[in-house]
């Protein structure tokens, strides 16, 4: 307990308002990172005592539902208990050992849940990927990072064992599924024969906790290495300020299980407030279901891809009543304002943007109580001293700087707005242009459901602003000329005009990664015949 109180102290309990007095909060701001953390210890299992002695308010930890009437729902007690009967089938049935990499392929459904904290008490190296991976994917995953075992399901258990011949360190296989298989351990049996008795090892703050993969928006996903204080101390800033977080509420992340995005929203943000974790087993993305679950249960935060709001806007949500939601956030991708603005037409709500990588935790955020301008990222949390940094390099570390690849600006106020990644920004004439503005322009077109502006080859300015537009059923059966047009004069009213897409193509979708950011450089490519 002293570990949590020394972690939250003061923040914790302190108003929301706080951040609209931004400078003091900066000044006061003081983390103290103890020599050794673990998540599972130090956090989980004293929510589970704070718990047990009535001094939490009776919402579940974690509360799963499939959407067709099956539901889970349990308390820190339950969290624990099932956990350490998974941490002793890691250590024992499996052999792991702390340091062993364990990588992790599951879609929404509880167990995911489990074997992230079992692997926090076993000092086990948690490697999660997403369920859409390949055959290639997944050997490409298991030869970089030497995993040791391997946690999945009926679906890509087939794919595992074709490729095991090529992955020589991996000893242990664990699928989660209702029949045995072959060469592999079940891992709900394995469970319900494990011992609930378990003690958490003892880890330093900057032992390896977890591996990462970036969303590879660039190339191939990257790994990245966290530690055990990193997103078990780092995050609780998002927890409290960012997501508005108390033991009372129920949280919502929408992102899926692949990537640090869930890590960050939907596993240490939320417990580290004791909050409850909302989950909802949904194979696809599908609005209807989105807003339905809004609706019926007692969500009070949601936080979800910008692309996922986009397309929730599409809907008419009058007719739902979103009853117990207080605040939405959004990550991953800039937040077109005109979407913000739509939200909040329909339900009353603004989205507060944060801004972060898979490298870090939330670099800048619109904290609750803080002043919120459209389109910007907010300011820097208090762990960060952000700038605005206008020379390109190549180097991620400069000075006593972590260069991000992005670029941005810092306002009079302090509030800090994306420009672009850099590697999508456009030079033409001598203009350099972000494509995020220009997209911003487009998607205020009642015809524009959404865009990505890359940059084309033109034989005179060297290169040119195209447009890729993905038009609305309403407009698809338009003249095409007339409305390119239109769109054009559109651009060149909203934006200074030398941003205009010269150059406009409709296509009908726009390739994304598996989490739904927008792949510029595949069009750009593309567009430069480099494919
Ligand atoms: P890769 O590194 O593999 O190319 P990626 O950079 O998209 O993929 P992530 O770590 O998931 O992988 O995403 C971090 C990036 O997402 C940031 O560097 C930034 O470009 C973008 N991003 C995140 N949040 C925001 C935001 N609020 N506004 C604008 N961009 C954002
Ligand atoms: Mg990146």
């Amino acid at each position: 307990p002293d570990i949590v109180r020394a972690l939250y102290k003061g923040y914790r309990t302190m108003p929301p308002q706080y951040f609209s007095n931004y400078e003091s909060m900066k000044q006061d701001f003081k983390l103290e990172v103890p020599e050794y953390f673990n998540f599972a210890k130090d956090v989980m299992d004293q929510w589970t005592k704070i718990e047990k002695a009535g001094k939490r308010s009776p919402n579940p930890a974690f509360w799963w539902i499939d959407g067709n009437g099956e539901e889970v729902r349990w308390s820190f007690e339950e969290l624990g208990s099932l956990s350490k009967k998974f941490a002793n089938t890691l250590t024992e049935a499996c052999a792991l050992q702390r340091g062993d990499r364990v990588i992790l392929i599951l879609p929404r459904i509880p167990e995911w849940w489990l074997a992230n904290l079992a692997c926090l008490r076993t000092g086990t190296v948690l490697i999660t990927g997403p369920t859409q991976l390949t055959q290639k994917d997944i050997l490409y995953r298991l030869q970089s990072s030497r995993a040791k075992c391997i946690i999945t399901d009926d679906v890509l258990a087939p794919a595992v064992d074709a490729i095991i011949p090529k992955c020589e360190t991996l000893r242990s296989k664990l699928i989660v599924s209702q029949n045995s298989r072959e060469g592999w351990g079940n891992l709900k049996e394995m469970m319900r024969h494990a011992s609930d008795s378990h003690t958490c090892v003892k880890t330093k703050h900057n032992e390896p906790m977890a591996i990462y993969f970036t969303s590879g928006t660039s190339g191939s996903p990257k790994m990245t290495e966290h530690s055990q204080g990193s997103f078990g101390i780092g995050l609780s800033i998002n927890g409290r300020f960012w997501l508005d977080l108390t033991p009372s509420d129920v949280m919502w992340n929408t992102s899926d299980t692949g990537w640090a995005k869930s890590a960050w929203s939907s596993v240490f943000s939320p417990w580290i407030q004791g909050a409850c974790v909302f989950a909802h087993y949904l194979p696809r993305f599908e609005p209807t279901s989105i807003m339905q679950t809004l609706s019926k249960f007692p969500i009070t935060v949601f936080c979800s891809a910008p692309t996922a709001y986009r397309m929730l806007i599409q809907n008419d949500m009058t007719s739902y009543n979103f009853k117990s939601l207080k605040h939405c956030v959004s990550a991953g991708e800039p937040m077109n304002p005109e979407v913000t603005e739509h939200w909040r037409n329909q339900t009353g709500l603004d989205i507060y943007e944060g801004y972060g990588q898979t490298e870090t935790v939330l670099i800048c955020g619109n904290f609750k109580g803080m002043k919120i301008k459209p389109g910007s990222m907010g300011k820097p949390t208090p762990m960060f001293d952000v700038k605005d940094n206008p020379s390109k390099t190549a180097s991620t570390i400069r000075g006593h700087f972590y260069i991000t690849g992005d670029k941005g600006y810092m306002d009079e106020d302090g509030y800090f707005w994306f420009v672009a990644r850099l590697d999508d920004i456009i030079l033409s004439s001598g203009y350099r242009i972000g494509p995020f503005e220009v997209e911003s322009a487009l998607i205020e077109h009642p015809a524009v459901m959404e865009s990505a502006v890359v940059s084309s080859p033109d034989p005179i300015r060297g290169e040119v602003v195209k447009a890729f537009i993905v038009l609305n059923a309403d407009y698809k059966s338009c003249d095409e000329e007339q409305l390119k047009k239109e769109i054009q004069e559109h651009v060149k009213k909203l934006t200074a005009p030398y941003k205009y897409p010269r150059k406009v193509e409709f296509i009908h979708e726009l390739p994304k990664t598996v989490s739904g950011k927008i792949k510029r450089n595949e069009l750009r490519k593309k567009e430069w015949g480099t494919i």
